[in-house]
């Protein structure tokens, strides 16, 4: 039945290897076979960026082929969306779902002054980034380094779609994606810098869980009334993260949300 229910909304995501083995759904399975009933939305997939290049600001990324791929705003929750489709196309090659943040001299003032507009725009987790006084030297120097990745990226593909990008600029309109033009700014100012993001480390987890209340009961399928002496906490419980991927921005989330949950079941049943 918990299979089916899950599969049964697809959402399973696929190409990606699951960095946790041995999971196997007890917690779900048995809150099931109890009366109660899972979440049918939204299953919140947790797939990061391994890299530790993460940029969570609307600058340009490109995909593995140096094209520009999306509107570009606070976006870590959703690239990982268009990463799974490469890497699906690519027959499972986890390296078509690598993308790279292009950005020039200008970029941390353009984050401080866009975090005013912002406050989601984020890139306090970005250590690796490679510069070069053009983009063929980013790229390159990128490549040179053998011991984060040798990540190859074709420098004429993403100068190409950085002009492309600058027209628009100059432009004012973003008619290729529609991008709020308040985040449109030209990169033209060396040195140039690229982010490598990689996505495949796979699949930490799908964050569903059971149906609960206020105080962690556990709810009867259907009828949504407590199950009498049944709690759900942490990640058996649901209802909780509701994006397409987990958000990387509050810290402790995981932790804190378990904790909570068992407080609050603890405080309900020292009431009773
Ligand atoms: C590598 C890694 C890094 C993380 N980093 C962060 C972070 O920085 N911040 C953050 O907030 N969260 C982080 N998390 C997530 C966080 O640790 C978890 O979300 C949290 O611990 C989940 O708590 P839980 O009580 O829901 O589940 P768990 O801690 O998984 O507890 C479930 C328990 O149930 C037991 N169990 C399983 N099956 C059975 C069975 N059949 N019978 C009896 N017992 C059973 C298990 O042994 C386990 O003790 C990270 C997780 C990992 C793996």
């Amino acid at each position: 039945m918990f299979v089916r229910a899950i599969m049964g909304h697809g959402v399973i995501p696929f190409s990606l290897p699951p960095c946790q083995m041995n999971r196997t759904g007890d917690g779900h399975k048995m809150g099931v076979w109890a009366g109660g009933e899972i979440e049918l939305t939204t299953h919140t997939k947790m797939i990061h960026d391994a890299r530790v290049g993460r940029v969570d600001t609307p600058h340009l990324p490109v995909n593995a082929k140096g094209e520009r791929f999306m509107c570009e705003g606070p976006m870590q929750g959703y690239l990982n969306n268009y990463v799974r489709e490469y890497i699906h196309e690519a027959g499972g090659d986890a390296k078509a779902g690598n993308l790279y943040t292009i950005v020039d001299a200008k970029w941390q003032d353009q984050i401080a002054e866009w975090k005013a507009i912002d406050p989601e725009i984020d890139a306090s987790n970005c250590k690796w980034f490679y510069e070069g006084n053009t983009i063929e030297e980013a790229c390159a120097a990128m490549a040179a380094d053998t011991e984060s990745g040798a990540y190859e990226l074709d420098a004429a593909a993403v100068q190409a779609t950085v002009d492309c990008y600058n027209e628009l600029c100059a432009k004012g309109s973003d008619d290729d994606f529609g991008k709020n033009p308040t985040f449109m700014r030209a990169i033209d100012t060396p040195p140039f810098i690229v982010v490598p993001h990689e996505f495949g480390m796979g699949l930490s987890a799908i964050i569903g869980g059971l149906l609960i209340n206020a105080d962690n009961q556990v709810l009867k399928a259907d009828e949504h009334t407590p199950i009498d002496g049944l709690f759900a906490v942490g990640n058996v419980s649901g209802c909780f993260y509701g994006g397409v991927d987990y958000p990387m921005d509050v810290l402790g989330l995981s932790i804190g949300r378990a904790i909570t949950g068992g407080y609050l079941a603890g405080k309900h049943v020292a009431a009773l």
